[in-house]
């Protein structure tokens, strides 16, 4: 997961990166409002922790800025002001969350957890490619109109490949978000998962969507 901070202040930016670093997140730092437009524009973040007075442009511009252009990223603000006034401004530009400085790192973690929970399920639920279709929620599959049964596991599997549709994933990538995991050793459990997964939704249709990369990995692609 990775985090935008745009925050002026050296001592508040540098103990939110090293207390989200140490909770497994990746956490980018800016000092600027346009720096941090920039970044939010250009890169993929899955959340922006945003301070409201900044030199640059403040917090309420980047984030109408980001909204306007149909950005979706999930914003915190963090800021000194309390006033009623300013937490209806920031919920009504589309903030997520408002936390008002000082607060405790705990606080703030507790509320980045939450919004990005909330993200998950803001994605899209059914994804489809070619003739299949899944249903991230409801966890059913369909090929070319047949449900197809899938275990707990071979289900994880596909939503990976048809969440990333088209990008190579690596047997290591794949073991880490299925079985959440790390089989440095032992990748050999995924071969054995995508040629299970491969007899219920390939094997029974003329094409082929769930492809081998030699000396990469997987992918899941419609190819003519
Ligand atoms: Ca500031």
């Amino acid at each position: 997961m990775r985090i935008l901070i745009v925050e002026d202040e050296p001592k508040t930016a540098a103990f939110l990166t090293k207390g989200l670093g140490e909770h497994g997140f990746v956490a980018d730092v800016v000092a600027n409002g346009r720096d941090g437009l920039h970044a939010a524009r250009t890169q993929t973040y899955d959340l922006a922790v945003l301070d409201v007075m900044l030199p640059g442009c403040d917090g309420w511009t980047i984030l109408r800025e980001l909204r306007a252009a149909g950005s979706q990223m999930p914003v915190l603000f963090l800021t000194a002001k309390d006033t009623v006034a300013d937490r209806v401004n920031g919920l009504e530009l589309g903030a997520d969350d408002y936390l008002v400085k000082p607060f405790a790192f705990s606080e703030l973690l507790a509320r980045v957890r939450t919004i990005l929970r909330r993200g998950v399920a803001r994605q899209p639920e059914t994804v489809r490619v070619a003739d299949m279709e899944i249903d991230l929620l409801k966890h059913k599959v369909q090929r070319d109109g047949r449900r197809l049964d899938l275990s707990p596991k071979e289900f994880a599997l596909l939503s990976l490949l048809m969440r990333r549709v088209g990008e190579v994933l690596s047997r290591t990538l794949i073991a880490e978000q299925v079985w959440d995991m790390n089989f440095n050793s032992d990748t050999n459990v995924v071969d054995v998962h995508i040629r299970r997964l491969r007899v219920k939704v390939d094997d029974p249709f003329p094409k082929k969507l769930i492809h081998t990369v030699r000396g990469a990995g997987y992918v899941l692609e419609e190819r003519s």
